[in-house]
């Protein structure tokens, strides 16, 4: 089964948003096998945003990261990663469909409350960063009436 790395940034914690992230997730029928609260160091989010260190808003996206804490959860699910992307809608907010966390709870591409990885290999890269303890291997109780 696909996994992929869902991270609340700063800004949805602070705005009560939580709980919101974690229904879509789980009334879609996808597993929670992982999740905590923790500050960011730069560090940190300088090596879980590699990628982007050339771009001219790295530095302050560094910031935003580590102003606050984050809740970062592994969820598990048939195709979750490409299905967790549209979940959350696109990067700019103003683009992402109403529906989208994105969509409804915000405005701006620099707190856009919500972080998934962009494709398998980046979430395996990315459950490893984060979540180097592992996660929580479990059965899971409804795996017959949500898989045929
Ligand atoms: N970002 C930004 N300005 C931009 C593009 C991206 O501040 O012009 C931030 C934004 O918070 C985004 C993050 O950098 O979520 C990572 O960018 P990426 O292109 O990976 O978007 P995502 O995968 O988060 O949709
Ligand atoms: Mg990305």
């Amino acid at each position: 089964m696909e996994r992929t790395y869902i991270m609340i940034k700063p800004d949805g914690v602070q705005r009560g948003l939580i709980h919101k992230v974690i229904e879509r997730f789980e009334q879609r029928g996808f597993y929670l096998k992982a999740m905590k609260m923790q500050m960011v160091t730069k560090e940190h989010a300088e090596k879980h945003y590699a990628d982007l260190s050339s771009k001219p808003f790295f530095a302050g996206l560094v910031t935003y990261m580590c102003s606050g804490p984050v809740v970062c959860m592994v969820w598990e699910g048939k195709d979750v990663v490409k299905t967790g992307r549209k979940i959350i809608g696109a990067t700019n907010p103003l683009a992402s469909e109403p529906g989208s966390l994105r969509g409804d709870f915000c405005i701006e591409v620099g707190r856009n409350v919500i972080h998934g990885s962009d494709a398998v290999e980046s979430a395996q890269h990315e459950i490893g960063l984060w979540f180097p303890e592992g996660v929580c291997e479990y059965e899971h109780a409804l795996q017959k009436w949500i898989y045929e």
